[in-house]
């Protein structure tokens, strides 16, 4: 296992860190008060390149390997200290672009990956719902076929890039007896008749990406639609994902993690107290060690999910290590990285306040710190 970077690669990273910084974080702190997504910013991030990078050049994307994928995001987070845009840029590959790629007919591959990997269209995944979190599988919205078409019914919630997608994957009930084995995937056009967007969802953190409910009221999706086989949506789809969503997903928290000890260490040199500055107090110089410590380990795991799955490895537990690890200690870093800033790192005359507020959302979003633990433990012990 070799993480070192081709000449290529650290040449890659490093344009995606001067585009973010130039194109990206100027206007992220506006953005993140005014809880606006910015299309002129998502445009300017698709004509780079940035929206289609996994994905086979036949259909519009880079060919990027996941390792690459990863090394953009955590560029993104480093250079635009914006985590709203780059959840927005995560879900819209991952699981939004990610199942019709790896499920899709020939046909759905042709129809909406060039759209999706050109950022003409954003996409999103619609799978929880206001009462189906953690328990995934219990979803509730159904699909009936009829006359060529599956009529879904009902509401997904807390669904990214919800109020702005082109393109939602969605996961319904086509057999209702059955749990996870009854679920299938479609890919839902924001077209489509019967098709809305519910209540936009206002957040503490992350809010430059927007998130809303979806609404499915007797919405018709064509049956050549159908994602995958019927009734597998549920596994297919969760595995189809899985490491992307724990690699490619975290990797701008590997990033913001980065910037932020560089910022704390700065800072540390610069702010002076009893006559010295305060980087010179050990308790303050075992924060950051805190911080390297955490950054360096968070980025090895997530390196591992991503050569994993590159290699063709599945290893679920280690995605779920990278999860939950990775979520926990972003979040500690920028609690240490607001105390080392003192009363200033709780103002708005820093971003560091923000890096709690979305720092949060990982040991939530795409299944728990408590689900991951749970799994962690299932997968070591059994499930007897
Ligand atoms: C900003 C944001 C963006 C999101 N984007 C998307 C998206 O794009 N698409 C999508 O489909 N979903 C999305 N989600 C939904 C997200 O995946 C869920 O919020 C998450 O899975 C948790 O579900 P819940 O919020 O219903 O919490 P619940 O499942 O109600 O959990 C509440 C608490 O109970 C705990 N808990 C639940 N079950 C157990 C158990 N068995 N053992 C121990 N503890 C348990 C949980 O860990 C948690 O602490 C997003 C959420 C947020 C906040």
């Amino acid at each position: 296992m070799d993480f070192s970077l081709t000449e290529e690669q650290k040449l890659f990273k490093q344009q995606v860190i001067e585009f973010a910084q130039k194109e990206i974080m100027p206007g992220a702190t506006e953005r993140d008060e005014q809880a606006r997504f910015d299309r002129d910013v998502w445009d300017k991030a698709a004509e780079f390149g940035l929206m289609g990078l996994p994905f086979p050049e036949e259909y519009g994307g880079s060919g990027a390997s996941v390792f690459e994928t990863v090394l953009a995001g955590e560029a993104l987070g480093y250079g635009s200290l914006d985590a709203g845009f780059c959840l927005s840029w995560g879900a819209h590959v991952t699981i939004g672009g990610v199942p019709i790629w790896q499920l899709g007919t020939e046909e759905q591959k042709r129809k909406y990956l060039p759209k999706i990997a050109s950022g003409e269209w954003i996409a999103g995944l619609g799978l929880t719902e206001p009462e189906a979190g953690s328990d995934a599988a219990g979803i509730k919205t159904t699909a009936e076929k009829k006359d060529g078409y599956y009529v879904l019914n009902g509401t997904k919630t807390f669904i990214t890039n919800g109020p702005v997608g082109d393109v939602f994957v969605v996961l319904a009930k086509t057999d209702k007896e059955k749990g996870a084995a009854g679920i299938s995937g479609f890919i839902v056009e924001k077209g489509f008749p019967g098709f809305s967007v519910g209540k936009e969802i206002h957040k503490m953190g992350n809010r430059s990406s927007p998130t809303s409910e979806l609404i499915f009221d007797n919405c018709e999706v064509p049956a050549e639609n159908l994602l995958g086989e019927e009734n597998k949506g549920f596994m297919d789809v969760a595995l189809a994902t899985l490491e992307w969503e724990r690699s490619v997903m975290l990797a701008p928290a590997i990033g913001g993690m980065e910037i932020q000890l560089e910022t704390c260490v700065k800072y540390a040199r610069e702010r002076k107290q009893f006559g010295r500055p305060i980087a010179h107090f050990q308790a303050i110089q075992f924060k950051l060690a805190d911080m390297k410590v955490w950054l360096e380990t968070a980025r090895l795991i997530v390196y591992k999910v991503a050569w994993n799955k590159d290699q063709g490895i599945m290893d679920p537990l280690m995605a779920s290590v990278a999860k939950l690890y990775v979520s926990e200690v972003s979040m500690k870093s920028a609690e240490e990285a607001v105390q080392i800033h003192g009363g200033y790192g709780y103002t708005k005359e820093y971003p560091i306040e923000r890096a709690i507020r979305d720092a949060k959302l990982a040991t939530l979003g795409g299944g728990t710190s408590e689900i991951q633990r749970w799994i962690i433990g299932r997968l070591l012990v059994g499930k007897a």
